[in-house]
């Protein structure tokens, strides 16, 4: 028992470390709701998308003077590519995806894209070019179909399950006795964490924005679920800029680079081979978390045996 309470004490850790992510989701919806204090540049112009390539140069960001949150930030994810950010608690990951969002504005330095300084654009552009995913998805009190189809409101029925059918969702639906008729939210069908995300990327490959969000699900997911939004990440990060959230370090061995975030620094770049092969920083989490896996495994054995 001693030998499997150590991971165990790593999942606690885990766990709070996704609760704490998903109250920052919910903080940045509310600042979506209530609209935040940025205002656009009286001669914004509309972002000129041209492959969608997302530069931070030099970014300094804090939300209170005497508290840096990032330090001197750079990095460019080129068009179409996939970077991944992973990091302790509280590192500044989704500080990260706030200030690309322009949710606020950094403090020194910028944030481009396609060469665009993202504080002379219409926010409007800005946030029509970025699809975001968060990891706990809010859904409307309507039918999933409508759900989904917020994303493109005059896509045609067609579209709609394509997209479902691309985010390994429309399945799911179909079997239901009033498909995609069928009424969720809190009035509604209750969905799982995994089966909202999945709705959250159909949306989003329905909206077919060029640059992607993806803040991760770390809620312990079953085998299969995993694999099944696995593939529908793969489908909708496919071709376009993609800056993934990573807290589960398996989806991001493939990213083209990893960015190893650290009270605000970054402190390790690099693909998930160059970084294995260092042994530093991200060759520990790994370790950690493939402990953490096996626990969970011998715990799911003897609940089977006993
Ligand atoms: P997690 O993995 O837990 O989501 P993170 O790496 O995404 O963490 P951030 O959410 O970017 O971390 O937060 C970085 C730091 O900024 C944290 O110390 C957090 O407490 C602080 N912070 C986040 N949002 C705000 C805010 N609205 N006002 C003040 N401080 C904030």
């Amino acid at each position: 028992l001693i030998q499997i309470y150590q991971p165990l004490n790593f999942l606690g850790f885990v766990y709070r470390e996704i609760k704490q992510s998903l109250t920052d989701m919910e903080k940045m919806f509310e600042v979506i709701r209530t609209g935040a204090d940025i205002e656009d540049a009286p001669d914004a112009k509309p972002l000129a998308v041209n492959g969608g390539t997302v530069t931070f140069e030099n970014v300094f960001f804090h939300y209170s003077p005497d508290r840096p949150i990032l330090k001197d930030i750079s990095f460019t994810v080129p068009a179409g590519k996939t970077t991944a950010v992973v990091g302790a608690s509280g590192a500044g990951k989704s500080t990260l995806s706030r200030i690309l969002f322009r949710f606020y504005d950094v403090a020194g330095g910028r944030i481009l894209i396609d060469g665009q300084d993202i504080r002379g654009l219409t926010q409007k552009s800005l946030r029509r070019a970025i699809g975001v995913v968060p990891q706990d998805t809010v859904l409307f009190n309507d039918t999933i179909g409508y759900n989904i189809r917020y994303g493109r409101p005059d896509a045609t029925e067609e579209q709609v399950e394509e997209a479902a059918r691309l985010a390994q969702v429309h399945r799911f639906i179909a079997e239901l006795p009033e498909g995609y008729e069928t009424s969720v939210g809190e009035r509604g069908l209750k969905l799982s964490g995994g089966e909202k995300q999945r709705i959250a990327i159909a949306r989003t490959i329905l909206k077919n924005p060029p640059i992607l969000l993806l803040d991760e699900a770390t809620s312990a997911l079953d085998s299969h679920t995993e694999r099944d939004i696995q593939a529908a990440l793969d489908h909708v990060s496919h071709g376009r800029t993609t800056i993934v959230i990573a807290h589960r370090l398996s989806t991001v061995v493939g990213a083209d680079e990893i960015l190893v975030l650290d009270k605000g620094d970054i402190i390790e770049r690099g693909t998930h081979d160059a970084l294995m092969a260092k042994g530093g920083r991200y060759h520990d989490m790994w370790q950690k978390q493939q402990e953490a896996t096996e626990a969970r495994e011998k715990l799911v054995a003897l609940a089977d045996s006993g």
